[in-house]
């Protein structure tokens, strides 16, 4: 992209378009504070032009109507080639953008959301109802129905993918869609409404609105003509998502934060088990709503393992997201980078025993980008906010323990419940401590693995409903029932 700043339009109503107030905004790279792009600053004025779109297109046309299922099919699955065709470019920009690494992108985000779409397009025609066993001369049926309009309100750590996670099932399924991404990051969106555009999906089939959460989100997630809203962003946004939801009752989606535990036993493979702890915390700068940033290690095991931990950590090479070499990126702003850098302080003030990092890199070729040292504090209680608060950031907790019950409970003591992992050779173990996890994704022996075949979502404060997988799907259709009398006898009648 060398230094040429892009110009963005939102998509509405199958046209490129500025907001209405012709405002715009920037990009800002993490890397080194430099614009890498300007994009249409919408409001509530836009957000209602893309429902009526959304709505005319749902309404007017067949797109929704089971028989255009194999065309859906067809449009998601030339979605996912286009995607994997411009695949360098598209990494590179969201490299950029968010401060991934290119490395990340390359192999992990592009390729994942062009599986997304891909995935659903199998699962278009697949939207079956159900024949109800019925105690009557009669044929009962259950059949799957899309919504309507769907909004979604995304987070700017997996732009392209939360796009592809909340666009491909809500049009498998029949559905219309309004789709704002985060302000900080709305490169990828915006050059997947391109890629939307020149497949030719139907004007008012996807629109993406660009701006701020508290005009565009906000008006979204009060619109009356919108049925359904997925929202992936914060505990605190979403307890606002919610209320704003509830003037029309919408059915929602809520994909929020998250304090997940790893835990490891002492029959783990411990050479495997390190890597999964670094992975959990530090793939994407521990800019992960499922970071495990709780580790909860065995006693017999907490000194060699902290210490393979330890060296290991401080040889990830922190760089530019561009570099094939870099394994870290800058974190997504200044503004974050400070609050994560809050925590830090607060771990050294309050006695927390800091293992490693905890500041930014000394390389002066690093200086203006929103770099940070991998981080590792080791903690003797659960309790303290370092365990207990969200950080989204490169900061690991580690905490000891004795007893497979005593784990349990750490690992259940928090207010979230999005992720977790177990590791142990024993099948028996893992199996009973995974069940008892309370949290809505759970690994064995790994970490940090998402697909479209496997739900996503939390439990507890970290939300509900599923993004990926069948379930999803099913979470962008309403259940109608049909009866069909069949029998020949009279109306049973009350009256006369
Ligand atoms: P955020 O809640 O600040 O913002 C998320 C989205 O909501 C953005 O698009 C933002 O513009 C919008 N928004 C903000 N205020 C709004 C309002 N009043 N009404 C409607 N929309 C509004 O979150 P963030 O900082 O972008 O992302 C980080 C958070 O997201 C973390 O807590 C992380 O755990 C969570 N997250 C969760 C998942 C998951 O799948 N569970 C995935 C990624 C991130």
């Amino acid at each position: 992209m060398s230094g040429e700043i892009r110009e963005y339009s939102m998509y509405i109503d199958g046209a490129f378009v500025e907001a209405v107030s012709g405002e715009r905004a920037k990009s800002i790279g993490p890397a080194d504070q430099e614009t890498l792009a300007t994009f249409p600053r919408g409001g509530k004025e836009d957000v209602d032009l893309a429902v009526a779109a959304a709505r005319k297109a749902f309404e007017d046309s067949d797109w929704g109507h089971v028989r255009n299922s194999v065309e859906r099919g067809r449009l998601l699955r030339e979605i996912g080639k286009r995607l994997r065709d411009d695949l360098d470019r598209l990494a590179e920009i969201e490299a950029l953008d968010t401060g991934k690494t290119i490395t990340e992108t390359s192999l992990i985000d592009v390729h994942q959301a062009a599986d997304t779409f891909e995935y659903f397009a199998d699962l278009a025609t697949q939207l079956n109802g159900e024949v109800l066993a019925v105690p009557a001369d009669a044929l009962d049926l259950a059949l799957r129905e899309p919504l309507g309009v769907c909004g979604a309100i995304a987070a700017w750590n997996f732009p392209l993918m939360f796009a592809s996670w909340k666009i491909a099932p809500a049009l498998a399924a029949g559905n219309t869609t309004v789709f704002k991404p985060a302000e900080l990051t709305s490169m990828s969106a915006l050059e997947l409404a391109k890629i939307c555009d020149a497949v030719g999906l139907p004007a008012g089939v996807v629109n993406v609105v660009t701006g701020p959460g508290s005009a565009v989100g906000q008006a979204l997630a009060e619109h009356p003509d919108v049925a359904k809203l997925s929202f992936t962003g914060s505990t605190e946004v979403g307890r606002r998502i919610l209320q704003a939801a509830g003037g029309n009752l919408k059915k929602t989606t809520l994909e929020l934060g998250g304090k997940s535990p790893n835990i490891v036993f002492p029959d783990a493979d411990l050479s495997r088990a390190v890597s999964g702890a670094l992975t959990a915390i530090f793939f994407n700068a521990g800019e992960c709503c499922i970071a495990g940033s709780r580790l909860l290690l065995h006693a017999d095991i907490y000194d060699a393992f902290v210490e393979q931990l330890v060296e290991r950590a401080r040889k990830i090479k922190v760089g530019h997201p561009l570099d094939w070499d870099s394994r870290m990126g800058p974190l997504v702003t200044p503004a974050h980078r400070e609050q994560v850098l809050s925590y830090v302080r607060w771990a050294k003030e309050n006695g927390l025993k800091l293992l490693c990092g905890g500041e930014a890199p000394k390389d002066p070729a690093l200086a203006r980008g929103n770099y940070l040292e991998p981080t590792i504090f080791a903690a003797d209680s659960n309790a303290v906010k370092l365990a207990q608060e969200e950080i989204f950031g490169p900061v690991l907790t580690v905490l000891k323990f004795t007893e497979e019950e005593e784990a349990v409970r750490l690992a259940n003591d928090t207010i979230y419940g999005l992720a977790g992992a177990v590791w142990t050779q024993d099948i028996k173990r893992a199996f009973r401590v995974a069940k008892r996890i309370k949290a809505g994704q759970v690994w064995i022996n790994q970490y940090m693995l998402v697909s479209p075949f496997a739900p996503h979502g939390g439990f507890k404060q970290s939300g509900y409903g599923k993004d990926l997988s069948k379930y999803s799907l099913e979470e962008y259709t309403q259940v109608k029932n049909v009866y069909v009398d069949l029998s020949e006898d009279e109306f049973l009648s009350l009256y006369e």
